[in-house]
């Protein structure tokens, strides 16, 4: 690294529109079956390179309740990367963030993959994609898909994928109220609830999960939102209420379907592109002191 670098990417959130169990490992970890899809709302993630000595890394975000501490993934990500490469620089980063934070929609995931991207960019696209895959995945389950973006079949505990259709052009409006929620803890209330998923206990929906990937392929909005499904909601809508109220919201305002994003607690709608539903759920969300974001399903990166 001889001269100072800089690059701006869009971060973009994603939601899961199927989501399940397949197994728990002995180590705890759980296989999932699930479908991510990229959605247009996102962070701005601002890089800069340049030369030094050391290994410096130093973040700054738009919002006060970003860590700009090591326990950022982006702050983790730049160091991966760099030891990755064998060189040091100082990299700084700006998340101006958008996402709503421990909401299920990936928002840690997404910064720390806009800077594997972009700081491959910037040292002339070293790795190929799926080299940056296997170090996001050591970070994070949901990394490799935020490298890549787009509709995805996400298997393993995230670090397998594969192609999926896009869904039909759709706005899609997500909203987030109340307190957010830790993963690992939605992951504990599913353990108790189905037996730490104990193979004779539980059998993962693949049926249903086929019946939405054939929709998908067939841009049938309504196959889509009838085989939606998110296992983290059994155990998560009883305990905020909040992400229920926001669901019949938008049922109410004409959502074709609403479900809760991962482990939640955001709740997305998809309404068609030629009613005002989305912007009727945005103003009744507001009512409810609710902000209700309106978005479109977003492509590969
Ligand atoms: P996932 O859907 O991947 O489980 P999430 O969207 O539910 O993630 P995040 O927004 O990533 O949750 O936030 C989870 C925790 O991660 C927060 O408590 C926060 O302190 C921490 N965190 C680390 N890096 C970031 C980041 N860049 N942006 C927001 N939160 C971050």
């Amino acid at each position: 690294m001889k001269d100072k670098k800089s690059i701006s990417l869009r971060a973009n959130a994603k939601i899961n529109l199927f989501l399940d169990i397949e197994s728990r490992r002995e180590n705890g970890y759980h296989t999932v079956k699930s479908l991510m899809h990229s959605v247009s709302l996102s962070d701005t993630v601002d890089i800069t390179v340049s030369p030094s000595d050391t290994t410096q890394i130093a973040i700054t975000s738009s919002s006060p309740s970003v860590p700009t501490d090591r326990t950022n993934l982006a702050w983790r990500a730049a160091e991966a990367f760099l030891s990755a490469v064998g060189t040091t620089c100082r990299v700084e980063i700006y998340i101006e963030k958008n996402i709503p934070i421990a909401s299920g929609l990936a928002g840690g995931s997404t910064d720390a993959a806009a800077v594997f991207r972009g700081l491959n960019e910037l040292f002339d696209n070293k790795f190929d994609t799926q080299s940056l895959c296997d170090m996001g995945a050591r970070l994070g389950a949901d990394i490799p898909f935020c490298i890549v973006g787009g509709s995805k079949r996400v298997g393993g505990i995230g670090e397998i994928l594969a192609d999926a259709a896009v869904m039909p052009d759709c706005k899609i409006v997500i909203a987030c109220g109340g307190e957010g929620v830790s993963t690992p803890w939605a992951y504990g209330k599913l353990d108790s609830m189905y037996s730490a998923f104990d193979g004779s206990a539980y059998s993962c929906r693949t049926e249903i999960f086929d019946a939405l990937t054939h929709s998908l392929r067939a841009g049938d909005m309504s196959g889509i939102c009838n085989n939606a499904y998110n296992i983290f909601e059994s155990a998560v809508l009883c305990e905020r209420p909040v992400a229920q109220r926001i669901k019949d919201v938008m049922m109410e305002a004409g959502a074709r379907g609403a479900m809760m994003s991962g482990s939640g607690p955001s709740v997305f709608g998809i309404f068609d592109l030629d009613c005002d539903g989305a912007e009727r759920a945005v103003a009744l969300l507001a009512k409810e002191g609710i902000v209700g974001h309106i978005c479109c399903p977003a492509g590969e990166n």
